[in-house]
């Protein structure tokens, strides 16, 4: 069933979907890049994402029959790239709880752009699960993985992830990933100050010359239960200063435009590290990004406060071109620039979705 919209500019009165490269926000920005949850579960309960407060046994999490199926999640992908989406995430939640993830993999490597070319599949883990499974998502057609690990500390990080889950596995993981041609992988560690922002020095060494890419992100306040306090942000300018007193460091071109984090090389050529300034750097002018939650909600701002009902869309009886016409429309009508305006606004004055649950 359609849902309606007040019509836009980027609709063409066939009420067709525009060409990919056509399609651009009330911002003038692309759709390049969708972010998929598959689980809003998770084995771990990070203390700054899923508190076990908030996150305990009582917790009503996502029955199955809501999650969207593969066959949806696919379909959704393959309409997406043709509206110019060529990068898809896989995340979570913990992505690879969800079972027969292989499978989805698989589904989402043998999608081809218009004119016939593989899109970017990349997945965001805690790595739990990784020794277990890189191989096989490998074979399925997995590019890369990306780690979080905000931690070498033992003790620390059994408290951050608070399921006491060790660190040596995490490590594990990511040797696994590099082994089944996972990489370069990327590692993402969040930065709390007073809680981790004294191993800066210690991730970068033990990541330097191994091929890997740190990736150092400023704790954000994306939902309403991390207790986000800005004292808490450790700028992404002080982790480059500290790095680069003992390792120089300079920095490198963007990969692609509207990426995330801020690419540093070290002037050694040990290798680079990533900054993603989600604070005190807004990003906004160039996100192309949306995010689908498992149970099918489009968001066009990781701070959105409402999206789209796609599943309800996709079990309807709409067929692809309507479906890519209220999506195109949809991206027509984002507007959407939070981390630009975060400072000037109230704090709790806005609604905001958990990040287990719309995917980071
Ligand atoms: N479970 C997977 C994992 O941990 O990689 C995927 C989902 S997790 C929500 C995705 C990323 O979001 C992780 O790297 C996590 O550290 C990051 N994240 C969660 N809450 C955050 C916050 N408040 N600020 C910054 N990053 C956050
Ligand atoms: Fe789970 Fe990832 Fe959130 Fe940690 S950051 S609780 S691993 S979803
Ligand atoms: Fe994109 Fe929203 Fe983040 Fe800005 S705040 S970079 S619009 S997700």
């Amino acid at each position: 069933m359609a849902q309606s919209l007040p019509p836009i500019r980027v609709l063409p009165s066939t009420g067709r979907a525009p060409a990919a490269l056509d399609l651009r926000d009330v911002r003038d920005r692309p759709l390049r890049d969708l972010r998929i949850s598959v689980t809003d579960r998770c084995n771990f309960r990070c203390v700054y994402c899923m508190p076990k407060e908030i996150f305990g046994r009582d917790f009503q999490f996502r029955e199955r029959d809501e999650l969207l199926t593969f066959e949806e999640i696919e379909r959704l992908a393959r309409i997406a790239v043709g509206l110019g989406v060529r990068k898809l995430r896989i995340t979570g939640g913990e992505p690879l709880l969800r079972r027969g993830i292989e499978d989805l993999v698989a589904r989402l490597a043998a999608i081809r752009t218009p004119s016939g070319e593989a899109v970017d599949l990349a997945l965001t883990t805690n790595g739990s699960a990784l020794p277990v499974k890189a191989a096989a998502l490998a074979a399925a057609g997995l590019q890369r993985v990306t780690i979080s690990l905000d931690s070498l500390i033992e003790e620390r990080f059994q408290a951050i992830n608070d399921v006491k889950f060790p660190v040596k596995r995490v490590l594990a993981a990511i040797d696994a990933a590099a082994e089944a041609g996972l990489g370069p992988v990327k590692i993402n560690t969040v930065l709390k100050r007073g809680v981790n922002d004294d191993e800066i020095l210690d991730l970068a060494e033990h990541f330097r010359g191994t091929g890997h890419i740190l990736r150092f992100i400023e704790f954000m306040d994306v939902g309403a239960t991390n207790g986000w306090l800005l004292d808490d942000v450790v700028p992404s300018a002080e982790v480059v200063r500290r790095i680069s007193e003992r390792y120089p460091l300079e920095p490198a071109a963007p990969t692609h435009p509207g990426e995330t984090a801020k690419r540093w090389k070290y002037v050694d050529g040990a290798g680079e590290i990533g900054v993603i300034s989600s604070v005190t750097g807004a990003f906004c002018g160039d996100c192309s990004r949306a995010r689908v939650s498992a149970e099918g909600q489009l968001y066009t701002c990781l701070f959105a406060s409402s999206g789209l009902d796609l599943r309800e869309l996709l079990r309807g009886d709409a067929g692809d071109e309507e479906l890519s016409g209220i999506l195109a429309q949809h991206w027509g009508l984002r507007d959407d620039n939070y981390s630009e305006i975060r400072a000037a606004l109230t704090p709790g004055s806005r609604k905001r979705i958990e990040m287990s649950y719309i995917g980071g």
